[in-house]
């Protein structure tokens, strides 16, 4: 049964497209999601209902787009592809609580355009600036206080590792600072139209209040894992005074590495560095 709707699904993008003429572009990684199924699990999780204000990042064919608008939410997606106009006006034909902007997203003043209140983020975003858009939401946005993503599984990874694992880096530290996160579920590429090579996830990200000093302490991540195999009190000695005597003062051994150290750690550091300047 879900195989049937999935394969219908399918076929009914494969046909927009082709009668609008258009085909996917890897570029703009366009990989579609074409089962029903998954598309109401991602707003089922992000518990999208009536009087939601939802902004979408990548509209693409507009089947997530659609399934938002039909939860009740006030839609505002984001399209950069100028050829999908049409296929995004059949699709959402008649739905005056949807809003299609053809813009670059990654360029955007989302924190500007989005009026007040607050609102959901839940998309299926485009590899090539997903990680930046999540990040950038999340320090730049707050009006977005919940967000539900799919990317890649290894973004999905990076997004949620914690200290000394190999993937923990300065998206680990953004979303530590900022939110809650948790993987909701993996998704595999034979879901989507063209099929990618690698394994989606869905991750939920829900915002906590900015602790004090979060960007002097993302300033100092960035720094350090621009440098990631140094030891702390060398890849830090061009942004730090005296950077050994600041790590000390926070509780962070000098000659540790940037993976080493938790997102409070970095809080740590930003706060001895205010107090010894
Ligand atoms: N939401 C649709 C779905 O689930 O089938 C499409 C998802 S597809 C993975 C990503 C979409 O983002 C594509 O339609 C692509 O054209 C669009 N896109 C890529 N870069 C973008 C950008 N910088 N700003 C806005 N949209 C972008």
């Amino acid at each position: 049964m879900g195989g049937d709707r999935a394969a219908q699904a399918r076929a009914e993008i494969a046909d927009l497209l082709a009668r609008h003429g258009s085909s996917p572009r890897r570029s703009l990684g366009q990989n579609f999601l074409a089962d029903p199924n998954i598309t109401e699990r991602i707003v089922r999780t992000a518990g999208v209902g009536p009087g939601d204000r939802v902004v979408e990042i990548g509209a693409g064919t507009g089947t997530l787009t659609a399934a938002l608008a039909d939860a009740g939410a006030h839609v505002v997606a984001f399209e950069l592809d100028e050829r999908l106009r049409p296929v995004l006006e059949e699709v959402l034909a008649g739905r005056d609580d949807v809003e299609v902007r053809f813009a670059d997203a990654a360029k955007v003043d989302l924190g500007g355009v989005l009026e007040g209140g607050s609102w959901k983020l839940v998309a299926n975003l485009p590899y090539n600036v997903g990680t930046g858009i999540v990040l950038d939401v999340l320090r730049h946005v707050p009006q977005v206080d919940e967000m539900v993503v799919m990317v890649q599984r290894e973004v999905a990874d990076r997004l949620l590792a914690g200290p000394g694992s190999k993937d923990y880096g300065l998206p680990s530290v953004v979303v530590g600072l900022h939110g809650d996160a948790r993987l909701e579920f993996t998704v595999p590429p034979q879901v989507f139209l063209p099929q990618p090579k690698v394994e989606s996830a869905v991750v939920r990200i829900r915002r906590r209040p900015a602790p004090p000093r979060s960007e002097e302490a993302i300033a100092l991540a960035a720094a350090a894992f621009g440098q990631r195999r140094k030891m702390l009190r060398r890849s830090l000695a061009g942004v730090l005074e005296d950077p050994e005597a600041a790590l000390t003062a926070a509780g962070i051994d000098p000659t540790a590495r940037p993976e080493d150290v938790p997102p409070e750690g970095w809080l740590a550091l930003a706060a001895a560095a205010e107090r010894a300047s």
